[in-house]
């Protein structure tokens, strides 16, 4: 590659930042990194009505969330800025008026009212419905007299007629378009601000972009783009179009399969580096002798290769994301799975603002406890709940189960005492008086331990009884045991 590498992330902020907008941003950054290149951030802002603060914040956000920092870009700078499209209108007029003096583009006074009434009779006659060409031969005193009627005007891009349009993508090899399929299409619109095709043709030739690294749904405009190049005698960059994201019903990933925005995930606690790991395999198939799946940051950016990226759609399949997270909240250290988990046990209410010593010790029990099963750090409140609360929400499946033999509360109240009576109470010496006390009963350690589970937590399943009962304590473990025969058990001694 003797081209000085550069590519570019293009987003338009038009909506929350979706997943797939992740997934292009995280391969052109790989693909900068990998060849030492430059990875540059440009907002494509010139759809007015679309365009929301909101959107752009949520742009900046989600990379840096996911630590994908751009060389040059807004909040940057660069040589090459300015990197917002609403900045550079000027440099848009200056090409569309050099189009103009040379008729390679001309001035169109239809409104889109006249269009779209045109467009409705070509289909009811069964046509194509591209633009009609009606102002492409206007004379001079014609177009004077619309504008005299206070007309404004667009400019549309006269598309050399006949022919095909080709180029070799990096993913799909060689791909060719007929030009007889499109139409003359607006470069600027009657507001003054350029077209999408228009303006990122001349922003990526201007900022020097050698390989536009993005998604299939952009194929369909690579051809206008590369006319474009060519009439205007600036250099052309490679394509390299990504497979779709789908859904595990393999149709394009939408709202409909759940999730779509970054920082929904984000906030359910995906963590950054499993969303990362995550998006990088998307799509970049690795041959079999490269199984791994666990890759860091720099062992993506040494191993990835464009090449190696597949031409059909990528599966986003939840269950592997849920599995990646939770094999970085494993590796995760506790005290920074502390700091991690807080949020979401502040925002349920379950742990209060400011935290004493020991009761951050306590979290950090209760998350060391748990710390193996958390796929979602969302899900931590539910899971710990009854650490946390003085009432206990009964799982009913648990509690019915927990009470089906008829001396359970005779085994409940015995190990009650055996518990009062131990002189440490640590995860060795209830297990041993668990175990004792169902030797003697002469039943099986399950006897006891299903239904204290169920008298102290509520549920069925949880982590190890005996640990959960050290960080609970001996007094919580007494107090709820009584309380659960009191209310599910008739044999219970009142008070
Ligand atoms: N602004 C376009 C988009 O968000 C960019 C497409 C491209 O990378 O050229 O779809």
């Amino acid at each position: 590659m003797d081209r000085e590498i550069r590519v570019r992330m293009a987003p338009s902020p038009t909506g929350p930042f979706h997943v797939g907008s992740a997934r292009t941003a995280l391969f052109n950054y790989l693909f900068a990194r990998h060849h030492a290149g430059a990875f540059v951030l440009r907002i494509e802002d010139t759809d007015l009505v679309r365009s929301t603060p909101e959107s752009l914040q949520s742009i900046y956000d989600g990379l840096r969330w996911l630590g994908l920092g751009w060389d040059e870009g807004p909040g940057r700078g660069g040589e090459l800025g300015p990197y917002l499209q609403s900045e550079r209108l000027p440099l848009y007029r200056e090409f569309v008026s050099k189009l103009l003096t040379e008729e390679k583009a001309y001035h169109c006074y239809c409104t889109s009212e006249e269009l779209e009434v045109r467009r409705e009779a070509l289909r009811a006659a069964g046509k194509e419905t591209k633009y009609d060409g009606k102002c492409k031969d206007l004379a001079e005193p014609e177009r004077s007299a619309l504008e005299q009627q206070g007309r404004k005007s667009a400019v549309r891009f006269r598309m050399p007629s006949g022919g095909q349009t080709r180029f070799t993508d990096m993913i799909r090899g060689e791909v060719t378009f007929d030009n007889s399929l499109l139409d003359d299409f607006v470069i600027l619109k009657s507001d003054g601000f350029p077209t999408y095709n228009f303006a990122a043709v001349v922003d990526d030739a201007m900022m020097r972009i050698s390989h536009v690294i993005r998604g299939e749904d952009g194929i369909s405009n690579t051809p206008r783009q590369l006319l474009l190049y060519e009439s205007m005698g600036l250099p052309i960059p490679q394509f390299a179009h990504l497979p779709l994201l789908l859904g595990k019903d393999r149709s394009k990933l939408s709202k409909r399969h759940g999730s779509t925005a970054l920082s929904e995930f984000r906030d359910n606690g995906i963590l950054p580096e499993a969303m990362l790991n995550f998006l990088a395999l998307l799509g970049w198939s690795r041959g079999e002798q490269d199984a791994e799946e666990i890759l860091s940051r720099e062992e993506l950016i040494e191993r990835f290769d464009i090449a190696s990226v597949n031409k059909s759609g990528a599966v986003f399949d939840l269950e592997k994301l849920e599995w990646m997270n939770g094999h970085y909240l494993r590796s995760t250290p506790l005290e920074k799975l502390v700091e991690l988990a807080l949020p979401y046990l502040r925002q349920s209410g379950l742990v209060g603002k400011v935290l004493s010593d020991s009761h951050r010790r306590h979290v950090r029990n209760v998350l060391a406890l748990v710390q193996e099963r958390i796929r979602y750090l969302s899900d931590v409140p539910s899971m710990t709940a009854y650490f946390f609360c003085e009432s206990l929400d009964y799982d009913e499946k648990a509690v019915s189960k927990a009470v089906k033999d008829s001396d359970v509360g005779q085994r409940l109240e015995a190990l009650s005492t055996r518990l009062e009576g131990l002189r440490e109470f640590t995860k060795e010496s209830i297990e041993q008086a668990v175990r004792s006390l169902a030797e003697e009963l002469g039943i099986s350690a399950g006897k006891l331990i299903h239904p204290t589970r169920a008298a102290v937590t509520g549920q069925g399943v949880g982590p190890g009884l005996f640990e959960l009962m050290e960080v609970l304590g001996r007094e919580k473990c007494l107090y709820r045991i009584a309380a659960f025969r009191s209310k599910f058990l008739s044999d219970a001694v009142s008070g």
